[in-house]
């Protein structure tokens, strides 16, 4: 653990002393401006045309293979690799479906920028530590991080530091090249698992894969914002005759149009996902995201690191969370496919389970409380007692506002970290992980920051 001083340190340092202002931001942050203005004509010309190039696509394989589960429809339309949503549109920002909190403010990612440096400290500085991002989105996020360990550098000096992005979206990962290295990269280099490699405005070595299994081993920091929700879910009802799986097939009553329908037996998912002691009658199960946490907490065993986890979702309580957003607004999950962000809210309590006692696991807790133990709320008066102008302050309370009230992002999104056991383990009892002493603090997840 870093004493409290030093934690108080830390975020000065990183940000900037009181009376120095907020950090250069190398694109404005969102206006405050609220609803968000939708897709332009052309967009929206392209996004039916690619509507029904996808639809035709699902009509074909349904034709041919009849039903599908919701999980293979949900895969097809966000990340075909010809005409899936976010291989050719991923509309993260004002301008297109969805806004993220790291595109809402800078201290987001900059609160999470020091919550590594923390847990690096708290681990005994390692020579070298790779951060790696899961579905980085417009790059925004890393790139917060990064001008932290810039304004870091001196503490940092002795540590080599890489950054490694996982992304399926060619469109993105370009979008991501532009904002971290200005667009100074190589694609396909030889006798590389990475798909294209630059080097970061700041001189921060950055790798892109499409599956984490291909990002080399080594003591890892993980980062996944709002990337699990995108995952595929196979979706389950209970029924008189036991439990179906909902499936997606084409309606016969009207031309071109999909539905839901249940499987008339149960499928492999439904006796591979349901669980016995399930008490709810409707449940949504993402393997994928089992498989994936599997996979870090196998890496943070063996290699060492931690990760940290932020997405809206529940404990294993809620039923049907499966949904679309177009244009900020909610749009039906079956109509357009390809042209809407398909997503639903993680279950944390089964990330947990899927950890498998290999990592201890932390959370989940709010993000309102998770900002405000990392110091938010000091890092808010720094900034607004550094601008005069009403447009800034107005701009900072308002994402202020989005990040923390409960009613918007502050309740919904939740914070979740897979840590090694020893970083909890009480010092007197280190050997045995299994102990229920207290746990001394990791950042963000106790009420321990500048108090
Ligand atoms: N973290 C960003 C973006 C969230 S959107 C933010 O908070 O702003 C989801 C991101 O995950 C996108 O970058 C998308 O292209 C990526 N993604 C979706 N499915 C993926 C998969 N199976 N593997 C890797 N990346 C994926």
């Amino acid at each position: 653990m870093v004493p409290l001083p030093a934690r108080r340190a830390l975020l000065a340092a990183a940000l900037g002393p009181a009376g120095r202002g907020r950090l250069p931001r190398h694109h404005a942050p969102a206006a405050a401006a609220r609803p968000f203005s939708g897709a332009g004509g052309q967009e929206e010309a392209e996004g039916a045309s690619r509507a029904t190039a996808m639809l035709r696509h699902l009509l074909l394989k349904l034709r041919a293979t009849g039903p599908v589960t919701v999980a293979e429809y949900m895969r097809e339309a966000l990340t075909n690799p010809g005409q899936g949503y976010y291989t050719r549109r991923g509309g993260i920002g004002e301008s297109g479906d969805f806004v993220t909190s790291p595109e809402i403010s800078q201290v987001f990612g900059e609160l999470i920028g020091i919550w590594y440096i923390s847990e690096w400290i708290a681990m005994g500085k390692p020579k070298a530590f790779q951060l790696v991002e899961l579905g980085p989105g417009r790059g925004t996020l890393t790139d917060d991080i990064l001008r932290v360990f810039k304004q870091l550098a001196s503490l940092l000096s002795k540590c080599d530091v890489s950054i490694h992005l996982v992304e399926v979206s060619p469109k993105l990962s370009e979008i991501q090249a532009l904002m971290l290295t200005g667009g100074k990269v190589q694609s396909n280099p030889e006798d590389d698992s990475a798909y294209m490699k630059g080097v970061s405005k700041t001189g921060i070595p950055i790798s892109w894969y499409r599956d984490i299994q291909d990002v080399p081993p080594g003591y890892s920091f993980y980062l996944a914002h709002e990337f699990f929700d995108a995952l595929p879910i196979h979706k389950f009802q209970k029924t008189e005759k036991g439990w179906r799986e909902v499936l997606v097939d084409i309606d016969p009553d009207v031309p071109d149009q999909l539905r839901f329908v249940l499987s008339p037996s149960s499928t492999p998912a439904t006796e591979n996902f349901v669980q016995p002691e399930e008490t709810r009658d409707h449940v949504e199960v993402c393997p994928e995201a089992g498989v994936i946490i599997q996979r870090l907490a196998c890496r943070i065993e063996k290699d060492g690191g931690a990760a940290l986890v932020a997405d809206y979702g529940h404990d294993g309580t809620k039923t049907d969370t499966f949904r679309g957003f177009r244009n900020h607004k909610l749009h039906d999950v079956l109509k357009a496919p390809g042209t809407a962000d398909l997503t639903a809210d993680v279950d944390f309590g089964y990330l947990r389970k899927m950890a498998q006692g290999r990592t201890a696991t932390l959370g989940p807790i709010k993000q309102r409380e998770f900002l405000k133990n990392m110091g938010i709320d000091l890092r808010l008066q720094v900034l607004l007692q550094n601008s005069r102008d009403t447009a800034t302050h107005e701009q900072l309370l308002h994402s202020y506002d989005m990040l923390m009230n409960p009613k918007k992002m502050g309740d919904r999104f939740n914070f979740f970290a897979l840590l090694p056991h020893h970083r909890l383990a009480d010092p007197d009892k280190k050997h045995k992980p299994e102990s229920k002493s207290p746990l001394p603090p990791v950042a963000g997840f106790g009420e321990l920051l500048l108090k």
